[in-house]
């Protein structure tokens, strides 16, 4: 039964973080966000759909040494699933 709160406390801790987390990068983005353009928003194609996204929005993953980009966790575990066999 003890068990069982610690790891409802975990996962509320874990809610919260991740609340928090999601809180702080918004932020990050506005104050980031200045009229004058800096060059962070290279288009990089993600592999399995063959879609272009904005470097800093992809998901990333390094394979041998090559680092690869993609538009959602999805397509990085599929691609990931793909390599293994
Ligand atoms: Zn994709």
């Amino acid at each position: 039964m003890r068990l069982l709160i610690i790891l409802l406390l975990l996962y509320l801790g874990y809610r919260a973080l991740k609340i928090w987390l999601r809180n702080n990068i918004t932020i990050e983005r506005q104050r980031k966000s200045r009229p004058a353009g800096e060059i962070d928003d290279v288009m990089v194609k993600d592999p399995v759909c063959n879609v272009y996204i904005p470097k800093r929005h992809a998901v990333s993953v390094e394979i041998d040494g090559e680092k690869l980009y993609f538009c959602s966790e999805k397509c990085k575990e599929e691609y990931l699933k793909t390599k293994k066999r």
